[in-house]
């Protein structure tokens, strides 16, 4: 079993799990370690204790996406409520947001039950405009959420005056609710092992070639053969050459970073930032949550293609946003920053059902860099669909095996690496927020730590 503690920029993790060696028969097999993989699976367990249950797992648990979040536990699924509106109508753009809601009681009821360490706090989450353009985006977005009637402890607009200390600088707010701040990789962890302990089995270093279709399916490993009634398959952005991973998602890595331990007077001036996170509106804008342990935790500010590559592609500007966004942290540094992949689709919306060729192949992904929550409730709600209950293929937009076509190949690649250049540098660093980026010419201010991927 891993010990220790897996944060992201704790390091130094290895594969100490079993890989898969022999032909086994089982149950359910699951394809991927992380969030959606590991929620299926004790799902499943605690469903149906009976079953024999086995997740296979390229590299080790939490080696993804999971082990490398940021841990901002919210609701949104998909577009905003006003495009989502638009695009879909009313009851669709409604149905989408309480799922999201659903996503976040999920993962703290599972916490709750399962007893998983993992520093939840809950609060709320913090959507900040920091100009004329965003206020009135989410002033529309305000009267969306009127016009769907959800409350306001689900989405309320926060006046300037409002707004906690650290944000005075912005225009207003969107609070969203319910939410929590976590560790998401020891909550990957210890999802893991709370199935363990029901009798689930995790290969490590075992990484999924192919899954031959027969009376049974069986899914093929350098090492071995696991022989199963059904497969999930919930790789994430990683799908690569596994012909049954979702099509139409596409990987690409954002990054993010952690301070070192903040002192008291620095911790004084961001209270509040541990329940409820800071996120600035816009693409790629910074984004901010404390640790329970006082760090700071930063994302956002550039983005790249594919879903390999442990190393945060801008550093420095995580540091830029750190260090503009209060005087007491202009002369902090960060202990660590790194990039993990997220699984982007056409649409926004995420991928979650039954291939329909093959209807013992389930597939769940797509969350588009907003997963913590949706990755786990489609996690449950897909082992819920494989003892016979949860919801119908087709219900609802997202209730699907694959997400719409995108177009491969290298020319479709080049345009995709120009258009995230694009993005990248529209979300340069400008104006007073960064003000007081510069550098201490006396420390390290970044050390570039590389996750294995
Ligand atoms: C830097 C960063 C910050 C983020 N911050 C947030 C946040 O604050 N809030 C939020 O809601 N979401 C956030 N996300 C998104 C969130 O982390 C993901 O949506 C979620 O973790 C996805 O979980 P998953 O289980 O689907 O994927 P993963 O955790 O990526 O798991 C997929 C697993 O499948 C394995 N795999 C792939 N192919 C194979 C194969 N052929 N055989 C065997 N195994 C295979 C991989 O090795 C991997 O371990 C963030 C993501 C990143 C990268």
């Amino acid at each position: 079993m891993t010990t220790g503690n897996p944060t992201p920029w704790a390091g130094g993790q290895e594969a100490t799990r079993p890989r898969l060696r022999g032909r086994h028969r089982c149950d359910v097999v699951v394809i991927g370690a992380g969030l959606t993989g590991l929620a299926t699976a004790l799902e499943l367990l605690t469903l149906a204790p009976e079953l024999t249950v086995r997740v296979v797992e390229a590299d080790r648990v939490a080696a993804g996406a999971s082990g490398r979040g940021t841990g901002l536990l919210g609701p949104r699924l998909g577009p905003s409520l006003q495009v989502a509106r638009k695009r879909y109508g009313d009851q669709v753009a409604r149905a989408a947001h309480l799922w999201s809601v659903a996503a976040v009681r999920t993962v703290l009821d599972l916490v709750e039950r399962h007893r998983i360490d993992c520093d939840l706090t809950p609060g709320g989450q913090l959507v900040v405009a920091p100009d004329e353009r965003a206020l009135a985006h989410q002033l529309r977005e305000r009267d969306a959420a009127r016009l769907l009637g959800l409350p306001p402890e689900q989405v309320e607009f926060v006046d300037r005056e409002l707004l906690p200390p650290v944000a005075r600088r912005y225009l207003g707010g969107l609070r969203y609710g319910p939410a929590a701040t976590l560790d998401p990789a020891a909550l990957t962890e210890r999802l893991a092992r709370a199935g363990e302990r029901l009798g689930l089995v995790v290969h490590e270093s075992s990484q999924v070639r192919s899954v031959r279709r027969g009376l049974l399916a069986t899914v093929v490993t350098d090492g071995g053969e696991l022989i199963a009634d059904q497969v999930v398959v919930a790789v994430n952005a990683y799908g690569g050459a596994l012909a049954e991973a979702p099509a139409g998602v596409l990987g690409v890595r954002v990054q993010a970073g952690v301070t070192e331990k903040l002192s008291a007077e620095q911790l004084a001036a961001l209270a509040g930032l541990g329940a409820e996170p800071l996120i600035e509106h816009g693409e790629l804008a910074p984004y901010f949550r404390l640790t329970a342990d006082g760090r700071l935790v930063v994302g956002g500010g550039a983005v790249e293609r594919g879903p390999h590559g442990g190393l945060a592609p801008r550093p420095g500007r995580l540091l830029a946003a750190v260090r503009g966004l209060s005087p007491v942290l202009a002369d902090v540094a960060l202990d660590s920053t790194w990039a993990g992949p997220v699984a982007v689709t056409r649409d926004g919306l995420p991928v979650l059902g039954a291939d329909p060729a093959d209807p013992w192949l389930h597939r769940a992904g797509g969350c588009n860099g907003h997963g913590l929550a949706v990755s786990v409730h489609h996690g449950t709600l897909l082992a819920r669909r494989l003892v016979g209950a949860g919801p119908s293929p087709g219900e609802l937009p997202w209730l699907r095996p694959d997400a719409p076509w995108l177009p491969g190949g290298r020319v479709a690649g080049r345009l995709v690496d120009r258009y995230l250049d694009h993005l990248t540098a529209a979300a340069a660093p400008a104006g007073p927020r960064y003000g007081s980026a510069a550098p201490a010419a006396s420390r390290t201010a970044v050390s570039r730590t590389e996750n294995p991927s």
